[in-house]
């Protein structure tokens, strides 16, 4: 499998080469040159575990790794001990239309993890099969960069140095990140907000000479081993949503998904899942107020806005807009096309609007992509809802994911909502809906008591080079 950029200039590479990538070097993202096809393959897939499951669909995209060692890498990500639920991805039935597919069973609790902990094996494997070493710098506002540090604790070659701002963590944030103590994990809370240390992170990697010589990268939402292990859980979810489903009418069953959406990637490996061959149906975008993709699906017209038009919301892993991944999405629509890609997006760097509103009616017809948008008002009314009607209690975000389901209903079609985190971590929300705070299991009272580490330092470049030029894997 060849990976090239959405925006034409980047010489096809295979994924072990693309693994460690951001951008591409044309400022534009990587992507498969062509779609692999699994739909004969699902039936055969029927009877595997999650990790056996991933290394077949991780496979058909890092087809230059050995199938064995794939095979390793998977189990160790995707290893029982690490997750809360045997399963890996659990699913739920809520009602007769609604299940929740468990995506929140690893250790912090959300998402992020399903595709962070396949990227710590991989990496710290092509590392040392390269010998080399890799110093991810980063800046999170709580949840990104926890997922990041407990994939790559302990890791070998690998080194993580994560900026948060200073007193602007939930105390469960702090706790689960400042806990660590492993000697290759470097907590640096910044005095300052979220956008100044996503600000020092672009001067350091700006400064190409540093960057090089403590051989820095980073693993943000773009990075495409993480688009392609999330396909895993759609088709995962598709296998075990038609286990019940009589022999003969399995194949070309299908199912549609509700993804609570930020930067669009966890909603384009399920587009990937569909075009791959699963019976997908439908794909419902669930926005928060900060809807600019609610409005791309509705209108085809792409508005994104500035950081501080950006609201603090209850569901603030989804406060993005500008989403990152979308790029690879009107990739798709443009008939990937790199040079019709390339105006698009000169014109949306010239005139901060992207108009596709002539393609707009494909949005769903042909890539079966629909929206919705959630408020704070709908997140406690459908915590509440659900909580009463099934005894589930649902974090915020999957909130959003259910409230836009729930408007959208397809007869006959079971629709399946993606949990991304556990509602513990959210005791405000959780408590306005009903009453109190979900129960925290005692691994997190634990956590919550346990010792912090962590470096505060000035809103200044300088003092971050310094810890890294001390502190990097060498
Ligand atoms: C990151 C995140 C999202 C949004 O996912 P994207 O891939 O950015 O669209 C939704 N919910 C939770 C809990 C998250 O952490």
């Amino acid at each position: 499998m060849d990976y090239v950029s959405t925006r034409g200039g980047m010489p096809p590479a295979p994924f072990s080469d693309i693994l460690l990538a951001g951008l591409a070097p044309d400022g534009g993202l990587v992507v498969p040159a062509e779609v692999p096809r699994i739909a004969d393959r699902l039936e055969g897939w029927r009877g595997l575990d999650y990790a056996e499951l991933a290394a077949r669909v991780i496979g058909c995209y890092a087809d230059d790794l050995p199938e064995d060692d794939l095979a390793a890498l998977c189990a160790a990500a995707y290893d029982p001990a690490g997750f809360a639920d045997e399963a890996i991805v659990p699913i739920r039935r809520l009602d007769d239309e609604i299940s929740l597919v468990g995506l929140s069973e690893g250790p912090t609790l959300a998402f992020k993890d399903m595709a962070m902990q396949f990227l710590g094996q991989v990496l710290e494997y092509a590392l040392a099969r390269r010998g080399g070493t890799l110093n991810i710098l980063g800046a999170t506002s709580g949840d990104t960069g926890s997922a990041a540090e407990y994939a790559l604790r302990g890791k070998h070659g690998v080194g993580v140095f994560m900026l948060s701002p200073q007193g602007r963590m939930s105390p469960f944030q702090r706790a689960q990140m400042y806990s660590l103590t492993d000697a290759n994990i470097h907590n640096i809370a910044v005095a300052g907000d979220f956008d100044a240390c996503q600000h020092l992170v672009k001067t350091i990697t700006g400064d190409a000479a540093f960057k090089r010589e403590h051989a820095i990268g980073a693993v943000n939402s773009i990075n495409f081993a993480r688009v392609c292990a999330q396909t895993v859980y759609y088709v995962w979810a598709w296998l075990r949503a038609t286990d019940a489903v009589p022999a003969a009418e399995r194949a070309g069953f299908r199912v549609s998904f509700a993804v609570p959406s930020g930067n669009f990637g966890n909603i384009f490996s399920g587009f990937l899942a569909r075009r791959m061959g699963v019976p997908i149906h439908r794909l419902v975008l669930a926005t928060n107020e900060n809807n600019v993709l609610d409005e791309f699906f509705r209108t085809g017209v792409y508005r994104p806005r500035a950081g501080e038009q950006t609201l603090a919301t209850s569901s603030p892993s989804m406060d993005i807009s500008r989403a990152s991944n979308l790029e690879r999405f009107v990739f798709e629509v443009l008939g990937r096309d790199p040079e019709r890609l390339r105006e698009a997006w000169a014109g949306l760097e010239r005139d901060g609007v992207l108009d596709l509103s002539a393609e707009q009616p494909r949005f769903a017809a042909e890539f079966g992509i629909v929206s919705g948008t959630s408020t704070h008002a709908d997140r406690v009314e459908t915590i509440r809802r659900t909580h009463e009607e099934s005894g589930v209690i649902v974090d915020p975000h999957t909130a959003d994911g259910l409230t836009v389901a729930r408007r959208l209903p397809e007869p006959g079609i079971p629709m399946l909502v993606l949990e991304t985190a556990k509602p513990a971590k959210f005791p405000g929300i959780v408590a306005e809906a009903i009453g109190e705070p979900a129960p925290l299991p005692t691994e997190l009272q634990e956590l919550l008591d346990a010792p912090q580490h962590v470096v505060e330092v000035a809103d200044d470049a300088e003092a971050i080079r310094e810890i890294i030029a001390r502190d990097a894997v060498r």
